[in-house]
């Protein structure tokens, strides 16, 4: 399957690298010109892209898929345009006193790494994929992506429309299952950005450490959302299914459960129910609602409520239609409350990641606190209520990748902000000034002045009075 045996691999490499280090220094007029290329394909191709992530998935919502996929990415390349000249901008640092006085100069140049690859997952095929890209490319890197092979027919024409806006030397898309995956993850890129789950996340780390390639992991885990006692219960009920229904639960950051004051357990699912309600008034036949992407990946959600009936908690099927899923093939699942929950239940232990969402209850805040603490770090964390303190308390003592104040989700929205993870949710992230600084290398750059500065200070053999001088004014406590 696919094209990516091991010495195909490494030529796509070389061709990438040779011509990297040939043609720097590239203008910056360069970078921008394959941005924009990028952008072209996406306005010219977004629709024919949605349909096919349309077919990949069964069912996938086009406007959302226009929105999560298409003109995210679009947005994401032109705020690239628009910063990138700032972005790349060398910056004077101070040389220590008094060498910059005597003439010395220190600066940070933010240099390409060389070729980038990229390593994405199915549930945002191409806002996973050419996101990165843009701002890989504003960084002035070459860049080999595999996408993955769970929807073929989006990888494919990716792949088909790459090859029509750029030379292989630029960007190549490599398609291919788990088997060219670890291929990939082997190559000796100069950066690697790896988007999926936590455990192939340890995989690739582990293959892109043998050749010492460092990497922007972005994973995944449990986010989840605090509802304080101040919070507007109808409102967030409506906002929380919203991030959970979106693409079916199938995204990173979907709200993987809900911890709430125990006496407002009832509003709480009351109003989670409510606005399922609003927007999905049917499911099965409704094309704004996705099936989940594969059997594999729908006996996972179905087994994993069973596991938690099994184990006592009391399931509740959100189905506004009040329809009969039991007789469909399309892989579509009516949001699945889960109360009474224990951590020996699958659906506490694993991220979900589809549409199931698990109810705890505290009775002071600090619990809510403590039982995000003893698990790990996860990728989003969401707080609802007007209770300054409690927010403070929520957000100073937890530590998660991001975090949406009175919402979910929307924290990766913000172009301007970092996203990633945090231990095993990821390390690293992009968007932001921070994703051009990922791609870049920080250069330090020293220049001596005429005057010998380790002659005047005494510090060049033979060692003498003056070294004992300038060591001795150096040795004072602050
Ligand atoms: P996955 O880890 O199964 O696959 C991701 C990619 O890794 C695919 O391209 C696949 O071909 C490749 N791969 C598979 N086995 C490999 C191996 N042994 N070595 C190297 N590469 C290998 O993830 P998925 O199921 O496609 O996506 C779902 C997961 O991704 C969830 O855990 C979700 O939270 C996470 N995710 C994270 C983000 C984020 O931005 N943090 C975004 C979307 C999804």
């Amino acid at each position: 399957m696919g094209d990516g045996n091991k010495s195909e691999l490494e030529r796509v490499l070389k061709v990438q690298r040779d011509a990297f280090t040939t043609a720097r220094p590239e203008p910056m007029e360069v970078r921008k010109d394959r941005i924009k290329r990028g952008i072209a394909l996406l306005v010219d191709h977004g629709e024919d892209l949605a349909r096919a992530m349309s077919a990949d998935f069964g069912s996938r919502s086009f406007e959302a898929t226009m929105v999560t996929d298409i003109t995210s990415t679009i947005g994401f390349g032109k705020y690239c345009l628009k910063n990138m000249d700032h972005w790349a901008k060398t910056q004077k640092r101070s040389p220590r006193f008094p060498l910059g006085l005597l003439g010395a100069k220190a600066e940070v140049r933010y240099e390409p790494k060389g070729v980038i690859g990229i390593l994405s997952p199915w549930n945002f095929p191409i806002q996973l994929s050419l996101s990165p890209l843009m701002q890989v490319l504003a960084a002035g890197n070459r860049s080999m992506i595999k996408p993955s092979e769970f929807t073929e027919a989006t990888s494919e024409l990716t792949k088909n429309l790459i090859q029509q806006y750029y030379n292989e030397d630029e960007v190549a898309v490599i398609t291919g299952g788990p088997e060219v995956a670890q291929a990939f993850s082997g190559l000796p890129f100069d950066h690697l950005v790896f988007t999926g789950s936590t455990q192939t996340g340890a995989k690739v780390m582990e293959a892109a450490a043998k050749n010492l390639v460092p990497v922007t992991l972005e994973l995944g885990g449990k986010s989840p959302v605090v509802l304080g006692r101040s919070a507007d219960y109808e409102k967030a009920g409506e906002r929380i299914a919203m991030g959970k229904m979106m693409n079916a639960g199938q995204i990173c950051l979907a709200p993987d459960y809900m911890i709430v004051p125990e006496e407002r357990e009832e509003a709480a699912v009351a109003a989670v129910q409510l606005g399922v309600h609003h927007m999905y008034p049917t499911l099965l036949d409704n094309d704004d609602y996705s099936s989940v992407v594969t059997d594999k990946h729908f006996d996972r959600l179905q087994s994993m409520v069973e596991d938690a009936r099994g184990k006592g908690a009391e399931v509740i099927e959100v189905n506004p239609g009040d329809e009969d899923f039991s007789g469909s093939n399309a892989r579509k699942m009516p949001l699945t409350i889960l109360r009474n929950v224990t951590d020996d239940m699958q659906a506490m232990q694993e991220e979900i990641f589809g549409p199931i969402l698990p109810v705890k209850t505290y009775s002071q805040t600090n619990e809510a606190i403590d039982y995000i603490n003893g698990r790990d770090r996860p990728l989003g964390l969401y707080y609802f209520g007007n209770d300054k303190a409690e927010r403070e308390e929520v957000l100073t003592r937890t530590i998660s990748g991001g975090v949406t104040v009175n919402d979910v989700l929307f924290h990766v929205s913000v172009e301007d902000l970092p996203f990633g993870g945090v231990g095993p949710s990821g390390m690293g992230s992009y968007h932001g000034p921070e994703g051009f600084r990922e791609f870049s290398h920080a250069r330090a750059v020293y220049t001596q002045p005429k005057i010998d500065i380790a002659k005047l200070a005494g510090l060049r053999p033979p060692y003498g009075d003056s070294a004992r001088k300038t060591i001795a004014r150096e040795m004072k406590k602050v």
